[in-house]
């Protein structure tokens, strides 16, 4: 049984697994897989392992289907931190 539902490897926790850098592993069965996955891709866009405990953030540390808001700043990093990254394009 894996420790957790899902993990985001960005390039902050990928040095010792550099072939996983900007992936996102969803164990069988998740729940909530569509928020899990964005969860985890925000994650992975945004370079950044933290949670934010605000009511119904998609970043909470539990994910649920409640849990499905983005603040303006966490929207400006991932954006940044993803065109930066070569994950996103840019908007011209
Ligand atoms: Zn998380």
């Amino acid at each position: 049984m894996p420790a957790f539902d899902a993990e985001a490897i960005g390039r902050g926790n990928s040095r010792t697994r550099p072939e996983l850098t900007d992936s996102v592993w969803v164990a069988r069965g998740a729940r909530d897989l569509g928020i899990v996955v964005a969860h985890e891709l925000a994650h992975v866009l945004m370079d950044s392992g933290v949670h934010d405990n605000t009511p119904e953030n998609l970043m909470a540390a539990s994910t649920t289907p409640q849990n499905t808001q983005l603040t303006a700043a966490q929207c400006a990093r991932l954006t940044a931190t993803g065109q930066r990254h070569g994950l996103l394009r840019g908007v011209d």
